[in-house]
Order: C-alpha cells, then structure tokens, then sequence
C-alpha cells in the first residue's frame, strides 16, 4: 500500500534508529497517546458535567436577582401606595398641599429618581426635583397616566425616555381617590434606568468578568444592558439572530447554550418578573466559563508528555535489558556468518522466544549448510558432467569472454581449457566471416539476455586451433548469474554425420533427379495408400501437381472409381507381390497404353511398408513396336528375297538373325539355328577363314573380303562384308554379315582384269601390264640376284606416217611394229606398248650386260626390215635405249627412267640405232 510504504519510510526516516529505539518510541507514543485520550475524554465528560453546573448555578442566581428586583418594586410600589396617607382632608383638592406631602417624605427621594404629582387633566402638580422645568409638563397623554386614571390602580410602565429629564425611565404610578372615590391626583416615581441605583445589585450578580445581566420588557424593549446605549431599544434591534432571545420573548424560563449575533458560544439563562413580566437574563461566554478546563487540558498534556518521556526512558532500559540475548544472537551470527564461530554458539538454551528463535535459526542454519554441502556436492557433480560431457561445452560472460571449457571441448576445438579461458569466444572459435554476425549477437545477448538462437538447435561452422573449420551442432542456453547474463554452449561435432548426411542428402537428390527424369509416373504409396514421394511427371503426364498429392490417398487423388478398377492389384501387392501389368486404359480419359509396376516395400520384419509405383505410358513405345514389326515383316520380305545372305551376329557371335538364303545356299533353317554361334553353323575350318576379319569387325572396321567355300559341291566365290553395329557409346554390340555369291562376277571381273592389262591396238601388254611385269621381273632379279635388262623403243619420225599416210595407216604401222617386236624376242620377255609409238621390252635372265647389246641390235635390226601393211611393204626405223638392272637398290621408275635417257641419247644420235646405258646396278 503506498500510504504504509510512505509512513514506514516516513517512520525510518525519522526514526532510523534500532528495533530497541523504535520499541522505546512506541512505548512513549502509546503513553502519550493513551494518556491524552483518557484526559480529553474525561475532560469532555467534565466540561459537559459542567456546564449543566454552571447553567443551573447561574439561573438560580439570575432567579435571586429576580426576586430582589421584583421586591424592589413592591416595595417602591408600597412606598408609592403609602404617599396619600398623610394627606389631610380636604387637600384633594389643593395642590400645593401635594408639594408638601411630598417634601414631607424624604425617605420617597431615595428611593426614585424623581417623584411628580400630576392632576386629574395631567397638569403636574408637584414634584421632588423643582430644578427641571416642569410647568410644561402634562401627562394627560402618557400610556401610564391614562392607565391610572381609568383603572385607578397604580402600575409600573413601560420604559420611555422622560421629558423632564431626558433620561430613560420607567415610572411607577399611584392614584390618589377623592371621597367619591375619583382619582383626583397621579403619584407617579421614575427610575433612572442609566443611574439608578435600582440594578446595582443585580449587576454584582453577573456572571464571571465578561458575563453581564440584562433586562428587558416582555416584548424585548431593553430596560436594563451594559451597553447604556441600547436602552430603551428592541433587543432585536441589533441585526442578527440568537435563539436563546427568541426562546426568551415566546416564554423561555431557564438556561440554555447559545450562540450570540457576532457568532459567540454563550450559557444563557432567563427569568420572568412575577411583578412586571418583565425578563432578566445573564449571558455566560462559553469560553470564560470554561477557561478553568482549557488550562487543565494543557496541564494534562504536559503531564502525558512528561509521563510519556519517563515510560520511554524506563522502555528504553527495559528493552535494553530484554533485547540483550537478541543482540547477543546477533553477534553470534556475523561471527558465523565470518566462519569465526559455529553455528552451535546459536544453542542458547533459553526457554523464552529469544530461546526459540535462536533454535530455529540453529535449525535453518544447520539446513542450510547442509542444503549449501548438498549444492557444493551437486555442483561439483554438475561440472564434472559438464567436463566430461561427450559434447563441448563453452559457457561464456555476456561480453563473450570464455568462463568454462570442458574436455570435449579442448580435444574438438584443440585448446587447452588453460589457453581458452578467459578469451573471446569470436577470436577464438568464429571464422572471421562470421565475426559480424556474431558480435551483433553478443551484443543483443548483452542487453537484452535474449536472442534468436537462444535456446535452439542450430548448425554453423566452428574455428579449430589449426585453422580448419568444422560443422557443429550448436545449442545455445541463457541463464542469468547475478546481474550478469550468462550464454551456455554444448557443440557436437558433425563433420562426420555431415559427410554422411551430404551423402545420404546426394542420394536422395540422385534418386529424386532420376526418378524427375524419368518418364514415369514413379511414387512410394505407404500401407494407408497415403502418397509419401511423387515425380514431376505426375505433373507432365497427368497435370497433378506433384507435391500437392504428398499425404493423400490415392483415392483421394483420383476418385474412388479409379481406385477399384486397382485394388485387386494393390492387395495383391500389399500382401507382398510385384505386380506387372501391360494394358490399354482410358480411366484418366486419355487413350494410353500404360506399363505398371507395382513393387511392395517389404521390410526386415517382413511387413509391407507400402509399395513403389511406376507407370509408364508406352503408347509410343507399343506403336512404334507395330510399326517396327510391320517393317521387320518388309524387311525380312526384302532380305529373304536378295541374293544375299544376312546375319546378325551379337557380341557373343551368336547368330541373331538370318535370312531366307541360308535355306537356299547352305539348306540351313535360319530360325532353327538362331542362338547357335557362327563356329558351330559354318564349321571351324571355314570360320577360320573369318575370324580374323569378324575380329576387326569388332573391333569397329567395316571389313570386305573374299571367300571361296564349297556350296552344293560348287566352288564358290562369296564377297562378305561385316558392318559392326556401333552403338553411340562407341561400343560394338554385333555385326551385321552380309554376303553375295560372287563367282561369276569374279570370272568376269578377271576377265576384264586381263582386259585392261593389254594394249586394245596392238594387243599386246599395256603400261599397267609392264608396270606388273617389270615389278615382279625385279623383285626376281633381287631374290635370284641375276640380271634383267630394259628396252625403251621409239618409232623415228612416226608422225610424219601419221601425217602423209593417215591416222589409220599409222595404226597398222604399230600394230605391224608391235608383233616384229614379238617375233624378234624370247617367249619370256614381255613387249608392252606404253603410249602411241613408244614401246618397251623386258629381257629377264641376260647373263651379261653385253648380251642386252646385243639384244638391242637385234632388235634395231629386225625392224628395219620392211614390215608388211594392207597398203603394202614399209620401211622404218627405231631408236631404242636399254638398260641393266641387277637386283640393286632402284625403283622401276629409275630403272625406266635410265632407259628412257639411253633413248634420248639414241635419238640424238641420229636414230635407227640403239644406246646403252653403261652403268647396271
Ligand atoms: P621421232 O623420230 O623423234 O620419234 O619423231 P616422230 O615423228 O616419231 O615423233 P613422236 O615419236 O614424238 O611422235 C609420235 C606420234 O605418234 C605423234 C602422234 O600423232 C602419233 N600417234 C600416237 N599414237 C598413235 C596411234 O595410236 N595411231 C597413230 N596412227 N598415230 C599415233
Ligand atoms: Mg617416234
């Protein structure tokens, strides 16, 4: 409440003494306050007691002084009554005989102001005080005078301010009867209202110094007040309002308490004249009548005060003495509390609350240090779990300064706990590109004790002493340790399952990329048919978005009628069969052929977990399939019908297709031997014959050859080629055989071989026949190391035949020159016709160089003989060169080219004769 915690602030500060100076201020404050309250109360009780006192006792006075100015009347009244006794007879009628009466009675003088006679017209007739002009005087007017006259009594009037004196008065009247009993004369005495002597008794009476008397008419008209000036004047005349006044003029008899009107407490008290009816009344003020109280009520509070002063002084000793033990205990437990003392000193075998107390401090004391020992215990225990914690584990101040470092974390972090204590956590263990965000951390962590990796699991990469950065698992706790927030760290070291994660993690992605790639609808479907993965062909296929289906089932996802048309399968396979299936189906309202596999998830335990899915749709694939059988169907119509024969031999050189001609060519059924390898159709002594080209075929080379086999007894020539079936990898999966029935293709092609190898004109060898010739004609030479030699002839002047004879004529003269040159030679030397009139001979077997001389001459010798033509005999000539050649090292180019040169030099000569090349190699 904040009125107390102000009051006991407000208490200590005042008062911030010990518990023994607070008890002793409580003490004088109950004294002093238990004292003035039985003192204001049994003032109360007294000032009200007295005031009734003080009320009866002042109108008991008020009462006596009524009944003295009541006397006083009578009296005045009987004086009056007795005034006409001495009259004589007859001096009714005699005014002067009234002066006299009256100076004849001076005891009347003392007793009134002033005494006149008054006839029966109001003349005045007489009076004791000559000395006021009274000739003028009448009273015939006069209320009082009236009054007498006609109820010829005497009577006390009202006050009014006389007209012999000027003073207010009030008179009292007395008539003096004639025999006949008329008022013949009116004794009137006045008082002197301010002077007269009259309410000096009554004013002796007043009560107290300031209390007065007062007295007025029945109707309120003052005739008697301390203040002279409101005489004669309406009590009221004076504003305001009192009750008492008014209680007075409707009749009150008594006292009462009352406010004055200037606001005065006031004891009234009032009485009536029995004579007049007239009121007196006392006014007692409040504060005079009770001065007597106040200055006991002061005196009784100096006497609290000072009792008050005295209990605390005596408290105070007494506290003193009571507390003592208590400070005793006090001391006792700093000294305890400095270690100087055991906590037994706290027995203090006192039967008291003291006594008690102090057992019981003994007892939360002795708890507690156990409760501290167990703590310690604990503590302990909780480090050295800490320390041998398999995780690291760093707590840090939240400056981010090391303060533990257990084991774990100097053989992860390779620090010793010596060299991390103490260090900035970021220096030592935050690679540097992470420094930023963690000083931000830290410094968050500072102000706030919070942050958002408080109390979470988390994986970043820590600092080891060697450079290295290593993934750890890192949870952060916070906790407060005084005022300081204070940050925990367990770190396991992960690199190990992060490698196996990363691994498990390029596994799933494989497997998730193959099966994205695939072009399959490829889901696992859990035992609750719930969809657990799906690919995005899902998405391309059947416009499912993949991942949307995750956690449905699949009748959820495609309609309950779809499923049905499924369930016998996926029964089947949840009891832990594959299912295959190959069909057309229209259930997602696309004409499709699909291949399902439905392969159940079987666990160790032998329950099916759930079943793999794939589905693809094969339309193309079954199409293709048609289209391909019907193609096969032409081909293999095609092939069956060449005279070919075609194989397919895979890698295993099995066959794997052949056609129709193996009946035709070998009565072999293809179909009966497909499978069978090539070695066990055509028989090892053949397939020897092919290896080595199937070798190469298989090797990657196109490769044609000749075969010459036995078909139906005949010798057959066959031209095969193998074409390696290459595969985009680069590897051969078979070869394709194909081969034709070449033997009379061979024959004329050998034909035509020997065709092109003989000279169309002269018939005799050509260039390419010679070129053959002079190669092998060599090749013996260096084999049989013997001599050969080479004739290069040239018809002299052979376009001057052409040019007087004719083109045709020039032919007969070669042809004719060609078979001189064959009759001319040995059988085994060969004549060969190069181009238009030059020819060559090849002479194998010469012994010697000179024997190729003479050959030359020779055959220059035989041509000038005259050669027979169609158009008759001719004569001509020839140039001829020759050369040797024994085995040396000389191309056939070389060789002709020597011969050519003997030509040239034959030419030069002059012609129709022969040169020889000296040198032979
Ligand atoms: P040389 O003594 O220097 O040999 O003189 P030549 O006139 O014989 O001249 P050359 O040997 O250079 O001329 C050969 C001629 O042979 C040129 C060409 O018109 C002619 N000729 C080439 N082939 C044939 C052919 O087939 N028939 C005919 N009639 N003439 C041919
Ligand atoms: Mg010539």
């Amino acid at each position: 409440m904040p009125v107390k915690g102000f009051f006991s602030r407000l208490v200590a500060r005042l008062f911030p003494l010990t518990l023994k100076a607070r008890m002793a201020t409580v003490v004088i404050l109950l004294v002093l306050g238990a004292t003035t309250i039985v003192t204001t109360v049994a003032l109360l009780l007294a000032e009200r007691d007295m005031k009734s006192v003080i009320g009866s006792q002042q109108y008991a006075v008020l009462s006596t002084a009524a009944a003295y100015v009541d006397e006083q009347l009578e009296n005045k009244r009987a004086l009056l009554a007795t005034l006409p006794e001495g009259l004589p007879p007859g001096a009714h009628a005699d005014p002067g005989a009234m002066q006299r009466l009256l100076e004849s009675r001076p005891i009347a003088r003392g007793e009134f102001f002033n005494i006149i006679v008054f006839d029966r017209s109001g003349q005045l007739v007489a009076t004791l005080r000559p000395d006021f002009n009274e000739t003028r005087v009448s009273a015939s007017a006069q209320p009082y005078f009236e009054n007498t006259v006609q109820s010829r009594k005497g009577l006390v009037s009202e006050p009014f301010l006389s007209r012999l004196s000027g003073r207010p008065v009030v008179v009292l009247t007395q008539p003096v009867l004639d025999k006949a009993g008329d008022v013949a004369f009116v004794i009137v005495g006045s008082i002197d209202l301010q002077k007269s002597d009259f309410f000096g008794p009554i004013n002796a009476l007043k009560p107290g110094k300031t209390g007065f008397m007062f007295i007025m008419t029945a109707d309120g008209v003052l005739i008697h007040h301390p203040t002279q000036s409101r005489l004669l004047q309406h009590i009221n005349a004076r504003p305001g309002y009192n009750r008492a006044t008014e209680m007075a003029l409707a009749g009150f008899e008594g006292w009462t308490e009352a406010k004055n009107k200037d606001g005065a407490e006031g004891i009234y008290a009032y009485k009536r004249l029995r004579t007049t009816g007239w009121i007196v009344g006392a006014r007692y003020p409040t504060a005079e009548a009770f001065e007597p109280l106040i200055e006991l009520r002061r005196r009784a509070i100096l006497a609290a005060s000072a009792f008050a002063a005295v209990a605390g002084v005596l408290s105070w000793f007494a506290i003193s003495r009571l507390l003592a033990p208590l400070q005793r205990l006090r001391t006792g437990l700093a000294k305890i509390r400095d270690d100087d003392a055991d906590i037994a000193l706290l027995r203090m075998k006192r039967k008291d609350e003291i006594g008690e107390l102090a057992e019981a401090i003994y007892s939360l004391t002795a708890e507690r240090s156990e409760a501290l020992a167990h703590a310690r215990d604990n503590e302990s225990l909780v480090r050295n779990i800490l320390q041998h914690a398999p995780d690291a584990f760093i707590g840090s101040d939240q400056q981010g300064r090391i303060v533990e470092w257990n084991a774990q974390a100097e053989r992860t972090f390779g620090w010793s706990r010596e060299e991390a204590m103490g260090r900035g956590i970021a220096e030592l263990m935050v690679p540097p590109a992470m420094r930023k965000a963690h000083n931000a951390g830290m410094e968050r962590f500072a102000r706030t004790g919070g942050g958002p990796l408080i109390n979470s699991r988390v994986r970043v990469h820590a600092l080891h002493r060697d450079g290295r950065e290593i993934p750890v698992e890192l949870s952060i706790g916070a906790l407060r340790h005084g005022d300081e927030h204070m940050a925990t760290a367990f770190l396991h070291d992960v690199s190990e399952r992060v490698a196996y994660e990363e691994k498990i993690a390029a596994g799933e992605r494989r497997a998730r990329m193959i099966a994205d790639s695939m072009p399959a609808l490829v889901a696992y479907i859990d035992r609750d048919l719930r969809y657990r993965f799906t690919n995005d062909h899902y998405q391309y296929l059947l416009g499912l978005d993949p991942r949307s289906m995750l956690g449905k089932t699949v009748p959820e996802v495609f309609g309950p009628d779809l499923y049905q048309l499924w369930e016998d399968q996926i029964s089947k396979t949840l009891r832990g069969e594959r299912v295959h299936i190959e069909r057309r189906s229209t259930e997602l309202g696309m004409a499709m052929h699909m291949m399902v596999d439905l392969v159940p998830d079987i666990g160790e335990d032998g329950v099916v977990a759930g079943f793999y899915l794939m589905a693809m749709d094969i339309t193309q694939r079954k199409e293709a399939e048609l289209t391909q059988a019907a193609s096969e169907k032409r081909l293999r119509l095609i092939t069956d019908n060449l005279p070919v024969l075609i194989s397919y031999l895979d890698h295993e050189r099995k066959l794997r297709f052949g056609n129709a001609t193996y009946q035709r060519w070998m009565h072999i059924d293809p179909t009966a031997v497909l499978g069978h390898t090539l070695v066990d159709i055509i028989g090892t002594h053949q397939y020897a014959k092919c290896a080595p080209y199937l070798d190469r075929a298989y090797r990657g080379e196109v490769v044609s050859f000749e075969l010459r086999t036995l078909l139906h007894g005949e010798v057959r020539t066959l031209d095969t080629t193998f074409v390696p079936d290459m595969q985009p990898d680069g590897t051969v999966a078979g070869v394709y055989a194909l081969s034709h029935d070449m033997t009379r293709v061979k024959a004329v092609e050998e034909q035509l071989i020997e065709l092109a190898r003989m000279d169309t004109l002269t018939g005799i060898a050509n260039r390419r026949k010679f070129d053959e010739v002079l190669w092998q004609a060599m090749e013996r030479c260096r084999r049989q190391r013997s001599t050969m030699a080479l004739a290069y002839l040239d018809i002299d002047n052979f376009k001057t035949i052409n040019d007087t004879l004719g083109h045709g004529a020039g032919d007969e003269v070669l042809k004719a020159f060609a078979a001189r040159l064959l009759g001319t030679v040995r059988g085994i030397d060969t004549v060969a016709r190069l181009a238009g009139d030059e020819f060559v001979i090849v002479f194998e077997n010469i012994s010697h160089p000179a024997e190729a001389a003479a050959l030359a001459a020779k055959v220059v010798g035989a041509v000038r003989e005259a050669l027979e033509l169609p158009g008759g005999l001719m004569q001509i000539t020839t140039s001829l060169g020759i050369a040797c050649y024994s085995g040396g090292k000389e191309s056939q180019q070389e060789l002709i080219a020597r011969a050519d040169r003997a030509l040239y030099a034959a030419k030069r000569k002059g012609r129709n004769c022969y040169e020889m090349e000296t040198q032979c190699v």
